[in-house]
């Protein structure tokens, strides 16, 4: 079956007592068994039912299972928000001791959990071009253990290459640990490409237009150990298992998000387009656009096409701010992939906490204005953006 038919159609473990064409939302924190024995093989895990819905819940169980079926993973865990996905699965892997290889191009958060968080445990970061091979193949030695990567990083709009990175883990062993979160799992196979975690904030394309928080552990069977320790471990542990309410959205969301994003990916194409003809904007990044020194690698490993992020570099911070302000159709926000276009200037903001001299070696730069392209219709953005440039 195509996957628009899978996302729609996948089957519910139990009979709804009604009959229930969506799947009802179970709000409640525990279950009851009819006999002692039951309830322990619950506990032990020997039999697959709720007991406690930190844990388990049959509404989160149905978005795992549509996620499953969608990308062909042994395992699906959804957490609280994209970066409980992330903090988890890092905790899963790494140890006192330990390194992880990864890049200085990262979100925010997940820069600060490593580099911050993560060392205070005495995990040590290796940050690296990923660009380079070499370099990477360099940092990688018996501690380490995974190479975490961002398949387009943001703000910079760096694209990985999954085949030559996934090469190397195979040959040292180790987890290829990948935040996909800029382009939807049902425009490529990130198992395909050699991952063998995947993690995505599912606040981002599959919330349906900015829901609900959300994210998902897509587990490729590689590293069995890891799964494990994240369903049978962390989420009793840590406590950070997505909610039945979000979990319902979110498989709402799921029904809808190949239009959603085959529109938006649409939409940012046209206007990535258009935006490199007008001269107030220096630079237009868009890994889709033929000028992208990863427009090749981008089309070979997603298809055709780039997302709907898109970045532009002003000439200076005060022409960022007064186009942030003078924007009257697109907001002025954070987020990814809501159903309206967002402008933000990262710079100022998601990377406010960082001194300039950090920025600066993460390519963060003070120019830089960040679109995230919405369902409107392309005009009319084009036409907002280019009355706030003037
Ligand atoms: C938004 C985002 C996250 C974090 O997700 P939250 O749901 O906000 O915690 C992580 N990685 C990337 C690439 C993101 O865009």
């Amino acid at each position: 079956m195509e996957k628009q038919t899978i996302a729609i159609n996948t089957p519910y473990p139990h009979k709804d007592a009604y009959g229930a064409l969506s799947m009802p939302v179970y709000h409640c924190c525990a279950y009851e068994f009819e006999t002692a024995s039951e309830m322990a093989d619950a506990f032990s895990g020997k039999v697959l039912e709720p007991d406690y819905s930190r844990t388990m819940n049959p509404t989160v169980t149905h978005f795992e299972d549509r996620v499953k079926a969608l990308t062909g993973a042994t395992n699906v865990v959804a957490f609280n928000s994209g970066m409980a996905a992330i903090s988890n699965t890092l905790i899963a892997t790494l140890a006192a001791g330990r390194n992880i290889v990864t890049s200085r191009h990262l979100f925010g958060n997940t820069f600060s959990l490593i580099c911050t968080t993560l060392a205070r445990y005495g995990v040590e970061a290796r940050l690296v071009d990923l660009t380079d091979v070499e370099a990477v193949a360099a940092a990688i030695d018996k501690n380490t253990a995974a190479l975490f990567l961002e398949i387009i990083t943001n703000p910079q709009m760096e694209v990985a290459d999954l085949q030559a990175l996934s090469a190397l883990t195979r040959q040292h062993h180790i987890p290829l640990i990948a935040d996909t979160t800029l382009i939807p799992f049902t425009e490529f196979s990130a198992k395909d490409l050699g991952v063998d975690i995947e993690l995505v904030a599912s606040t981002k394309y599959i919330s349906g237009g900015a829901t609900s928080l959300g994210g998902l552990v897509i587990g490729y069977g590689t590293f069995p150990e890891i799964e494990k320790r994240l369903k049978w471990e962390l989420l009793f542990n840590l406590g950070a298992y997505m909610t039945p309410h979000a979990a319902y959205m979110q498989t709402l969301g799921l029904e809808t998000l190949s239009v959603r994003y085959a529109q938006q990916a649409w939409n940012a194409k046209t206007l990535a387009e258009q935006l490199t003809l007008l001269p107030e904007i220096r630079r237009v990044n868009y890994p889709a656009l033929k000028s992208s020194p990863y427009y090749e690698l981008a089309q070979q490993q997603f298809g055709e096409t780039g997302g709907a992020m898109i970045t532009i570099d002003l000439e200076s911070q005060e022409a960022c701010f007064r186009f942030l302000e003078r924007l009257s159709l697109v907001h002025r926000a954070t987020n990814l992939f809501d159903n309206r276009t967002l402008a933000i200037h990262p710079y100022s903001t998601i990377f406010g906490a960082f001194t300039p001299e950090e920025k600066a070696a993460m390519d963060v730069l003070p120019t830089t204005i960040r679109l995230s392209v919405g369902l409107e219709s392309p005009i009319d953005i084009l036409n907002d953006i280019k009355q706030a440039l003037a």
